[in-house]
């Protein structure tokens, strides 16, 4: 079998702009970028306002694994097997983050015969945007200390600044940094740190924003930090929006690329799954949905984080409405699921199978909860057997729902009709019901416990000192309507990365809670959060190489 990068290599590609015709784009209408990437103009996005939306299908999965579990994979393949059964279908995933792939993490470009090309650029560093996010970021960072420095007429507690900077590189060597040093032409000492860029509030914000004015508009309402007195300080008030918004304007307009099928994707934006809701820019699916009569999407790690962020912050703020939710699910995931080791998932056993279905049910459940049908996508791996199959066809009809074996890693979209079919059948023969977990009313402190009950299904949450009162002043402040965001392992229902399946009764801790003002959502941080990854003892930089020919070698 070929890698990832070797198939991608062989896809015929064509011409960006023949891409942009089939989704009704004139050349006027896009910024190419090279012969096989464009950006849309945001003169082209404008103009699709009011046109009436396709259907929004979400696919996620069950709590990831080291087995993996092909999401985008799946995304990619269901997108291409759409478009074969006749569906006019746009795709739309997330940017990748330049530093994890010099690490250890695979493309986010999908996998074997469903991908999206060019996956080197993609994984690398594609048309700039996270480029122009890092820089904005750091403009603001940099004004900050600007203006403590000529005179700090705003009052700001250098003790209390919130904004640290940004950089896309694991680099756990700037988790902790100490600024300002070196005399007083270098400024006030205080201590700070780097996040990675997809940690950035700018990179939630440029994925929640509608346009240009929103983007500005919500740049400006970031809190930076406080005074002494705790009166926060905003990004407008240091004038710092509209510059923002400069370095901004191009990477706020949508990617447009082709799968290895030549059908269209959008790929744009790339917020952390963790400290923010993981999925991609607003601008982009709603443009694919004005564009297309299918728009595929997916959401980053589990249905429990992934799945609802999307549907309760994303989808509340773009008041987009989703048809179904396409649940992934490998054998191979589903037996670590029940408790077989990574060395044992070579053997055969169906028991894991059905015991790592309890995992699979609960995710089911609650996407019932919020009024979606559900198909289970079984993402074929070499080695599945037939009493294995079985054991989770068992397990996905006592939850009422169908499996579909999906083949599209091997076979490209035509190993994904079946399950493009069964999509079809659940969005065209459904009203849905859709519907949020929580109203906006609702106070924050009872979001984060519904959030937590509900979806993880805790006993409940248990609030740090002062992580209430912390709420409270927010709701005072009149940020009482945001939806929250909680940050915690995505391997458990529970804070406890290594409790696999179907906990219940557990107790969520809420170590803190951090306003993200600009994009508009309250984070609770549930556990120990990394925000800016290291590299491995032997990271996948040191084989990345080009080869005598000139093109990457080593990237997956
Ligand atoms: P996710 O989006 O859930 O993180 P991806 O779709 O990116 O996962 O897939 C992760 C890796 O697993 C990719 O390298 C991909 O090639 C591989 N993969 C996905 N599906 C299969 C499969 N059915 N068989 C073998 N490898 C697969
Ligand atoms: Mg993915």
């Amino acid at each position: 079998m070929m890698t990832d990068i070797q198939i991608a290599r062989q896809a015929v590609k064509l011409p960006i702009a023949e891409v942009a015709a089939g989704l009704g784009l004139s050349p006027a209408d896009i910024l190419p970028y090279g012969h096989d990437k464009a950006k849309i103009t945001h003169a082209a996005i404008a103009a699709l306002q009011g046109r009436a939306p396709g259907r929004l299908v979400l696919v996620t999965a069950i709590n990831p694994t080291p087995a993996g579990e092909g999401k985008t994979t799946t995304t990619v393949g269901l997108g291409d097997a759409l478009n074969r059964i006749g569906k006019r279908t746009t795709i739309c995933i997330r940017e990748a983050s330049l530093g994890p792939n010099f690490g250890m993490k695979g493309g986010a470009a999908g996998g074997g015969r469903a991908q999206i090309v060019p996956m080197e650029d993609m994984n690398l560093h594609f048309t700039g945007d996270f480029h122009a996010i890092t820089s904005a970021h750091n403009l603001l960072a940099a004004m900050i200390d600007n203006h403590i420095y000529w005179g700090n007429e705003l009052n700001i507690d250098s003790r209390r600044i919130a904004w640290r900077r940004v950089m896309d590189m694991n680099d756990r060597a700037l988790r902790d940094v100490a600024l300002g040093l070196g005399g007083v032409a270098n400024g006030f000492p205080r201590q700070s740190g780097f996040d990675i860029t997809v940690a950035s509030e700018v990179m939630a914000i440029l994925c929640l924003a509608r346009d240009l004015a929103d983007l500005q508009d919500r740049l400006g309402r970031i809190v930076i930090g406080y005074t002494r007195d705790r009166t926060p300080i905003t990004a407008r008030d240091l004038q710092a929006d509209g510059a923002m918004t400069v370095l901004l304007k191009d990477a706020l307009q949508p990617n447009l690329v082709q799968t290895l099928e030549n059908n269209p994707a959008l790929v744009h934006g790339g917020p952390f799954g963790n400290i923010a809701h993981g999925c991609n820019s607003v601008i982009a699916t709603r443009a694919a949905l004005a564009m297309s009569d299918y728009v595929v999407t997916e959401a980053g790690f589990g249905a429990d984080l992934g799945a609802e962020k999307f549907l309760d912050i994303k989808c509340r703020m773009a008041g987009l409405t989703p048809s179904v939710a396409v649940l992934v699910a490998t054998i191979r995931a589903l037996k670590m699921n029940g408790g077989t080791a990574r060395a044992d998932l070579g053997h055969q056993d169906a028991a894991a199978v059905t015991r790592g279905c309890a995992n699979l049910g609960r995710h089911i459940e609650n996407l019932h909860g919020f009024g979606l049908p559900v198909v289970v996508a079984l993402n074929h791996f070499d080695g599945d057997s037939p009493a294995e199959i079985a054991a989770l066809q068992d397990c996905c009809a006592a939850h009422g729902v169908k499996a579909i074996l999906a083949r599209h890693w091997a076979e490209g979209g035509a190993g994904a009709e079946d399950l493009a079919r069964e999509v079809t059948a659940l969005v065209e023969g459904n009203s849905v019901d859709f519907h949020k977990l929580y109203p906006d009313t609702m106070p924050l402190w009872q979001k984060i416990e519904t959030i937590c009950t509900r979806i993880y299904r805790a006993a409940h949450a248990e609030a740090a000192p002062g992580v209430r009162e912390q709420l409270a002043r927010w709701e005072e402040a009149g940020h009482a309507k945001m939806p929250v965001c909680i940050a915690k392992t995505q391997y458990s229902f529970t804070t406890d990365p290594a409790i696999r399946g179907a906990p219940e009764g557990h107790i969520i801790p809420v170590r803190e809670v951090r306003l993200n003002a600009g994009a508009g959502f309250v984070v609770a941080i549930c556990g120990e959060i990394m925000t800016m990854p290291g590299l491995p003892s032997r990271p996948a930089a040191q084989t990345i190489t080009l080869d005598a020919e000139g093109q990457v070698e080593g990237l997956f």
